[in-house]
């Protein structure tokens, strides 16, 4: 394995992208870039545009494209994410998105997009069982009986549903993936960068499926 790479992983709500992207930043040594927990740590920094960002990730709606085109531009900027690449998880979400990120991204272009394909039915399951730690993001899945909030085995924090994670919020999310995020699909493999990997599995023969998708693109 060679470290570094610059790699977007698109994908449904509730496909697992979360916790192959850890893993995957891991392998390849580069920083995981998720926008949501950009702004799911602004929001609780209480800064004017992590409060703005909460009431439309709450009711399950996308943020402003120009925000989120500045946020990522920033952070794209550092230099751990220059020197050594990235995964970016939850960006571009939208085409004016994409469109921008071409142009941040033009003397570093991306090697692969990764479309992370689990159907709507199963995410659905499993978006509702979804519990997350309020301080370092670990996933879990409840089976119904354990107390709200329990304590995240890996740093001791609250772990709790996430606020939208609600069935109103979840089919939101899920209508405005199919609007606004599946064009992408068809934007990038109209440019031959994309890979589709079945998301469907354990997730250590998803992150193989991953790794070896990376490889053939690198
Ligand atoms: P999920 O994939 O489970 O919806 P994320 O953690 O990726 O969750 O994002 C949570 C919320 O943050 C989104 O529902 C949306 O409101 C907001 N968000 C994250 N990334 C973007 C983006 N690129 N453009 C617009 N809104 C975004
Ligand atoms: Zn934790």
């Amino acid at each position: 394995m060679i470290p570094g790479a610059r790699i977007i992983i698109l994908g449904r709500q509730g496909a697992g992208k979360g916790t192959q992207c850890v893993r995957l930043s891991r392998h390849y040594v580069v920083p995981h870039i998720s926008t949501g927990d950009m702004l799911r740590a602004a929001a609780r920094e209480g800064s004017e545009l992590g409060l703005a960002a909460k009431e439309v990730m709450d009711a399950g709606g996308l943020v402003g494209d120009e925000i989120m085109i500045g946020l990522v531009a920033e952070r794209l900027e550092k230099a751990d994410a220059t020197t050594r690449g990235f995964i970016l998880d939850g960006f571009p979400r939208t085409v004016k998105q994409a469109t921008a990120l071409d142009r941040i991204t033009a003397q570093q272009p991306i090697h692969v997009v990764i479309d992370l394909d689990v159907p709507r039915e199963i995410v659905l399951e499993r978006l509702s069982s979804r519990r997350v730690c309020r301080d370092c993001g670990t996933n879990y899945t409840a089976a119904g009986q354990e107390p709200s909030p329990w304590i995240c085995d890996v740093c001791g924090g609250d772990v709790q549903q996430r606020a939208d994670d609600t069935p109103d919020s979840v089919n939101r999310r899920l209508d405005l993936y199919e609007t606004q995020t599946s064009p992408l699909i068809d934007y990038f493999s109209s440019r031959g960068a994309l890979t589709v990997v079945n998301g469907v599995g354990h997730p250590d023969h998803v992150f193989k499926r991953l790794t070896d998708s990376v490889e053939a693109r690198r």
